[in-house]
């Protein structure tokens, strides 16, 4: 099979992570969740009572984490020193602290470093964030920024946390990270050979084929 590489980016809500894990599925590739792996070392960072303003010391812990993450679309895992924080890391503790870790250049020029490793390594891959479009895999045979209204990434949210977050906590944890996170990637604003999908009026599954639409088209261009 032909080797294809896959960048999607977007903001939080905006369905990223499950329509890139069922287009890998359907294109038979591997899924990178850059995401869960700045989750991970603010998970790991918290527990070791790392100060998160503290830059030098949130860059050591970075550059020192052992990592695992599962590139199975259907096998969710991510482990840091033999933890399993998989169900933790999307826990609104660790989404309210991540954009103090991903504000910090040396840690994000550490994760970059090894996502773009886990892209060399695989044939086939998708791989979502905030900067695979402009800064990881900026050569990606298909690039695409995934959005939605405001009001849809809101909503999606909420349901995904079940219910259990107020409307104001659930703005801290959507709009007010957004906001934290532009200071260092533009993910509103898709860059020069990007696609741009709006999924806020598209289901699951017509946000999936969306995307499959635009990866095809681009692919067979830049081949
Ligand atoms: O995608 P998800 O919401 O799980 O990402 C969690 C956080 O990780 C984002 O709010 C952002 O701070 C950071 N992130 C990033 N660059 C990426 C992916 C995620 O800065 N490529």
């Amino acid at each position: 099979m032909q080797r294809i590489v896959v960048a999607i980016d977007g903001p939080s809500g905006s369905g990223k992570s499950s329509v890139s894990k069922e287009a890998a599925r359907r294109l038979n590739a591997v899924y990178l969740d850059t995401g869960a792996m700045y989750r991970a070392v603010t998970w790991h960072a918290l527990d070791a009572g790392t100060d998160l303003s503290d830059a030098a010391a949130v860059a050591a812990a970075v550059k020192a984490a052992d990592l695992f993450i599962s590139l199975d679309p259907d096998v969710e895992k991510i482990t840091i020193h033999g933890t399993d924080v998989t169900e933790t890391i999307r826990e609104p503790f660790v989404s309210e602290a991540v954009s103090a870790v991903a504000t910090n250049l040396e840690a994000r020029a550490e994760l970059v470093a090894r996502q773009r490793a886990i892209i060399e390594a695989n044939e086939r891959i998708i791989a979502e964030g905030r900067d695979i479009t402009t800064v990881v895999a900026p050569d990606a045979d298909a690039r695409i920024l995934l959005t939605a209204s405001e009001e849809a990434r809101l909503r999606r949210r909420g349901i995904q946390l079940g219910g259990t977050q107020s409307e104001a906590e659930l703005e801290a944890q959507v709009l007010a990270r957004d906001a934290k996170d532009s200071t260092v990637v533009n993910f509103t604003v898709a860059a020069d050979g990007v696609a741009t999908v709006d999924s806020s009026d598209l289901d699951f599954e017509q946000t999936v084929l969306a995307v499959l639409e635009a990866i095809t088209a681009q692919a067979s261009t830049n081949a």
